[in-house]
């Protein structure tokens, strides 16, 4: 795919992510971005709006200066700025990436991964602002959370956005993927929302509405004396079935592929 096809997928995914009746994001909340080779990755200009953002929103960001933000001693917010500004591509354009930049930097470099999507959902961060987030998340519900949204989220507590956000983020998901052998699907941070990770934009829209829906249910479990978890059995069994693989292909609108006689 070609840069500029990169970048319109992009406009279009965020655009979807931003639409109201959603109630993903408002405002300036929320950010997306999309890898474009090795070097370099688009990411939402910090001030726009996802519903309305056009290509011209996106920053061009070349990925070894943000990685190696990830490695340096505390930076000020002043210098996490300055670096950001100087990571882009043209230094001249006249946008600056959002603050949250090297989270999707380290994100985008995990194989599989082309696009990200973080949203700060009501019906998540419903659950995700409560006394008993945890103990609520501990389980999955239902067989296509598991198709769509993987064998479990990634947990992160409350951590300051930023670079520290982003340390923090690398440190989950490098002990997930130790754990379970395979990259996730979803990050789900405390007092703060979600982030979907995607080969295709299709699969960062299908993993958020999902997760969208898993929250609303969840909700509802607790009129109903609270949640009964798939067994760990169940959730194994329903994340390598073959029919399965058939639906996660098309969550990521990837083609179906014909059954072997
Ligand atoms: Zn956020």
């Amino acid at each position: 795919m070609g840069k500029e096809e990169i970048l319109q997928q992009l406009v279009s995914m965020s655009n979807r992510l931003g639409e109201e009746w959603r109630e993903l994001v408002i405002l300036g909340e929320g950010n997306t971005s999309a890898r474009i080779c090795d070097q370099t990755f688009f990411v939402k200009a910090s001030g726009t709006n996802l519903r309305t953002i056009t290509a011209e929103g996106f920053v061009e960001v070349k990925f070894e200066p943000v990685l190696e933000m990830l490695e340096s001693r505390e930076l000020s917010d002043g210098e996490i700025k300055e670096r950001l500004a100087a990571a882009k591509v043209n230094r001249n354009y006249k946008l600056a990436p959002s603050v949250e930049t090297v989270f999707h930097a380290y994100l985008l470099s995990i194989p599989g991964v082309n696009f990200v999507g973080h949203t700060h959902p009501v019906s998540v961060n419903g659950i995700l602002c409560s006394k008993n987030w945890r103990e609520a998340l501990q389980g999955r519900l239902f067989p296509d959370e598991i198709v769509c949204c993987g064998i479990a989220p990634v947990f992160v507590p409350y951590t300051d956005p930023g670079v520290a956000l982003a340390r923090k983020i690398r440190e989950v998901v490098q002990e997930y993927i130790s754990r379970i052998g395979e990259r996730p699907k979803a990050i789900l941070m405390q007092n703060h929302g979600l982030i979907a990770l995607g080969t295709t934009p299709k699969e960062v829209e299908s993993v958020t509405m999902m997760w969208n829906k898993t929250a609303k249910i969840l909700a509802r479990t607790y009129h109903f004396g609270g949640p009964s978890y798939l067994t760990p059995e169940q959730v194994n069994r329903l994340a390598t079935r073959p029919d399965e693989e058939q639906r996660k292909r098309l969550i990521e609108g990837l083609p179906l592929t014909l059954e072997e006689n």
